[in-house]
């Protein structure tokens, strides 16, 4: 031992020696010592970011925003819908005829649907339905209608055609002596004095009622009073006198020519047979009847005018369609003293009862034989 080393103290003069240490182990030593944890800094851990995010998101429960998720729309569109039964609902893209169906089937109570059904299913359908509701009005066949309704008014007959010869002839007679009771005395509409004044008469009463043609004759007749008259009359001043009877022009040329061919063909007397009266311009058979019965007093046919041509359809004495087709008919029904006032009585029956657009069927004295009452 040195002399130096020997005056010191052990105690006080002996410097600590520092012990050359790792630093890294005396920080964990640091760090370990009980008194000097609180007062060390934490060691800063150098971990992986993304694990930490993971962990807070984890961790973090209410407090934390809802992670946005990146789902599919469609999905997230379906499961609000299962699950938000109470919200509004979201609009189907559906099959509109299903969709109308599913509404039909599910809702009773509602407004029913309208549905594109065949309009006559539909009508039967309700017919049947509703027993007790207004009836409605079906669109029957005409024929089966009318056989109903003759199955009614005259037993054995449907319609005019199915009628039996027999059947048509008691109908006729039914008919006929009914209208001789209600109208015991007929006589012709047309004021006239001569049968050549009732051949004007009748030419011009074509389009024209009875009461205008008796308006516009006496004038007629005053100016011209015989056949010779007409035919060298002008044609003009004719007209200018018939001419509120309609067809002037038509019916003026047939006057003055009829008047001609009866001056120069039959002296200016009118003849008084069928074939020699249709052979006149603008003398037909209506035409040719009503002189030869009304002013001849000869039954040569049944006078069919617009009044017998539908009073003869309506009652069911003829299906025909044309003048001449009826009156056949009506030759074969109609006794032939009866053929000239009968016609007067038909006549008569539709100017008071069987007008045509509006008959009197109620009152109507037919009422019992007729196929088209109401
Ligand atoms: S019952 Fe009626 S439709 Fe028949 S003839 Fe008389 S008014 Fe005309």
């Amino acid at each position: 031992m040195s002399a130096a080393s020997a005056k010191k103290t052990p105690a006080d003069a002996v410097k600590p020696v520092k012990k050359r240490v790792c630093k890294k182990t005396s920080t964990e030593k640091k760090a370990e010592t009980p008194e000097t944890v609180d007062a060390v800094k934490p060691v800063k851990k150098r971990v992986c970011k993304k694990a930490e995010k993971a962990e807070k998101n984890a961790n973090v429960d209410k407090a934390a925003k809802p992670v946005k998720k990146r789902v599919c729309k469609k999905a997230e569109k379906t499961e609000t819908n299962a699950n938000a039964a109470d919200a509004t609902p979201v609009k189907k893209r559906v099959c509109k005829k299903a969709e109308k169906t599913e509404t039909n089937a599910n809702a009773a109570d509602a407004t029913p649907a309208k549905k594109r059904v065949c309009k006559k299913a539909e009508k039967a359908e309700t017919n049947a339905n509703a027993a007790d509701a207004t009836p409605v009005k079906k669109r029957a066949c005409k024929k089966t209608t009318t056989d109903k309704k003759t199955a009614a008014a005259t037993p054995k007959s449907a319609s005019p055609s199915t009628l039996s010869p027999t059947e048509r002839r008691r109908l006729a007679d039914r008919v006929f002596a009914t209208l001789t009771e209600r109208y015991p005395n007929p006589s012709c509409a047309l004021d006239h004095r001569s049968p050549f004044q009732l051949l004007v008469a009748t030419i011009l009463s074509a389009q024209c009622t009875d009461k205008r043609v008796n308006a516009v004759t006496p004038a007629l007749f005053e100016r011209f009073p015989t056949a010779e008259a007409f035919a060298d009359a002008p044609v003009e001043a004719i007209e200018e006198l018939i001419k509120s009877c309609g067809f002037y022009r038509a019916k003026a040329a047939n006057i003055s020519q009829a008047s001609r061919a009866i001056v120069e063909r039959f002296n200016g007397e009118v003849p008084a047979t069928l074939e020699e009266l249709v052979r006149l311009p603008g003398v037909g058979r209506k035409t040719a009847n009503v002189v030869l019965g009304n002013a001849f007093g000869i039954a040569s046919g049944f006078v069919v005018d617009t009044h017998v041509l539908r009073l003869s359809r309506k009652i069911g004495l003829s299906d025909e369609e044309t003048p001449e087709k009826v009156e056949r008919d009506l030759n074969e029904l109609v006794p032939l003293n009866d053929w000239v006032d009968g016609s007067h009585r038909l006549i008569y029956l539709g100017r008071e009862y069987c007008i045509a657009r509006r008959p009197q069927c109620d009152a109507c004295p037919l009422g019992a034989f007729c196929l088209k009452r109401p």
